[in-house]
Order: C-alpha cells, then structure tokens, then sequence
C-alpha cells in the first residue's frame, strides 16, 4: 500500500465543538461517568468525512459504556436517513490511559473493518485536540489497533466547518 492510498479523515470543527459538548457532559456530573458518541459521515476514495456527531442513549445503570440496542437501532436510522455511514466512534476515559481495554474491544457496538475508535482522556475536561492526546484506534480484521502518533497528526485533518447533530439521549 502506498503512503497515498492510506485512509485519511477530514473533520469539521463543529463536529469536534459538539463531541466535546456531549463528553464534557458526562464527565462533569456529581456522578461522573464515560461518555460516548458516534460519527457519522460519508466517504469518497481514501477520504472520510466527518458530518455528523450522534450522542446515543446511555444504559443509566451500567458504570461504562453501554448503548442499548434500541438506542443503536436509532443510531442506524439516524445515519440511514441521510444516507451516511458510521466513519468512528469516540468516548471518554477518567484517566489519561487512552489505550483500548477489554470491554472496548468486547462492546465496540458496529465492529466494521477500517471503523475508527478515539478514546479522549480525562473524562474531555482539557479537550480532545491536538488528537494526539487521545488514544486514535483503528478495526482491521478481527481487533482494534492503534494508530501511531505521526498517522495521526498526518492523516486526520481538523477543518474550519460545520456538522450536524443528533441527540438522542
Ligand atoms: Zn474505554
């Protein structure tokens, strides 16, 4: 594979503003706890596009994450309806281990080859960017790997621009 065929990802600032938004959320609550969101998007040759953040409902009784079936089933529609596909997922850690656990592998809800993981540290108190503060995980074949700092910074593009939001918590 040459160097310019690898996939690279194009995100609007927006979709980083309301990302934040959802996670800071989470995380600043008397109880705080992990949060979670799906982007979707749409992809054209080696380039996904960030257009769309989802925050899904959350199990309430669960302490990570843990997304409902029914919830997921909104999660398709709402990316089925504008013809979009889910590009990553992205959730919080309390601490500053971004790497992948068990149950991250284990619970991933859509295990789709080339899916993209961001896990953002300390519940997304100091934001998530640069994103190599985050721990950036990619889905090949059967397991999650994480991307090296300098793929990162190279092929993963924050943009000036706008994105939707769908709220479905
Ligand atoms: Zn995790």
């Amino acid at each position: 594979m040459s160097l310019k065929n690898l996939p690279q990802f194009v995100i609007p600032s927006q979709a980083v503003d309301y990302t934040e938004a959802v996670l800071r959320d989470y995380g600043s609550r008397r109880f705080p706890r992990e949060g979670f969101v799906y982007w979707g998007g749409s992809r054209n040759g080696d380039t996904s596009t960030i257009q769309l953040v989802i925050a899904p409902h959350l199990d309430p009784g669960f302490a990570g994450v843990r997304i409902s079936a029914m919830s997921n089933a909104s999660v398709v529609e709402a990316l089925s309806i504008r013809s979009m596909i889910e590009v990553a997922q992205v959730h919080t850690h309390p601490n500053g281990w971004v790497d992948h656990s068990c149950g991250d592998d284990r619970l991933a809800p859509f295990r789709i080859s080339g899916l993209i993981s961001i896990v953002v540290p300390h519940f997304c108190k100091r934001g998530m960017l640069p994103l190599q503060v985050c721990g950036v995980h990619r889905f090949t074949q059967d397991s999650f790997e994480r991307l090296s700092n300098y793929y990162v910074r190279r092929y993963f593009r924050i943009r000036e621009g706008s994105a939707f939001f769908c709220d479905l918590r």
